[in-house]
């Protein structure tokens, strides 16, 4: 079983099916379906090549939802480079979307509105797989086992959202007074474009 049921714990749970049809798979995730934190996932032609290889319908449905964006743009206060690349950009609500069908339609068990708090209910499972995110409970409640060793760094972040369409796949470093605290850090603006 998996706890949490982001991007990981959907493609683990895929793949594994893809694998061995007789496996019994349950994606337990917290939150309700379609919730999701954040708007875009960037991706390129080589993970796509993974996608297909592993499960190539989903493949198709995640090439499918995907914007293509081609050139990129670094800016740093009055400079400005430009350069050629290209990659896909799909809205991770779509991508969970397509990830929990393919998941289902699989035979996978996905649980939504389940919060794990305890591994003690799943002392039946031959396997649990840690799928909870940066802040797993999973990692808390085995930390020793594990050998996590967390570090807080200094940067303040935040994630921002727009409406603006950017014709290129922008990074925008724009100096903050964090920089002068920090030093030569700068903060950076990511848009997918
Ligand atoms: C600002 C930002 C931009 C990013 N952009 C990109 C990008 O462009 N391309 C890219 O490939 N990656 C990107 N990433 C990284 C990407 O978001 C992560 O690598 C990815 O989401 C990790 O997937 P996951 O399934 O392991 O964890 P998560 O996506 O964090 O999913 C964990 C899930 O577990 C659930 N959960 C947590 N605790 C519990 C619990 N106790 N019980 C039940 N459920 C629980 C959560 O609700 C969540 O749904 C970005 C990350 C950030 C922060």
């Amino acid at each position: 079983m998996c706890v949490g049921g982001g991007p990981g714990a959907l493609y683990f749970a895929i793949a594994a099916k893809r694998r061995d049809a007789g496996l019994d798979i349950t994606v337990i995730e917290r939150d309700p379906p379609g919730t999701t934190y954040g708007w875009g996932v960037g991706h390129g032609d080589d993970l796509l090549d993974h996608l297909y290889r592993n499960d190539p319908g989903s493949a198709e449905a995640v090439r499918a939802a995907s914007a293509l964006w081609q050139d990129q743009e670094v800016r740093r206060g009055e400079e400005t480079v430009y350069l050629g690349r290209y990659g896909y950009s799909i809205a991770r609500a779509s991508l969970l979307d397509i990830l929990a069908r393919r998941a289902a339609e699989l035979g996978v068990d996905v649980q939504h509105r389940r919060k794990v708090d305890d591994l003690a209910e799943f002392a039946e499972a031959d396997l649990i797989v840690a799928c909870d995110g940066a802040s797993s409970r999973v990692r808390q409640l085995h930390g020793d086992h594990f050998g996590t060793r967390l570090e807080v760094g200094r940067n303040p972040y935040i994630w921002l959202g727009t409406d603006k369409v950017f014709p290129r796949f922008t990074f925008a470093f724009e100096p903050t007074p964090a920089d002068r605290r920090a030093g030569p850090r700068s903060a950076r603006m990511w848009v997918d474009g």
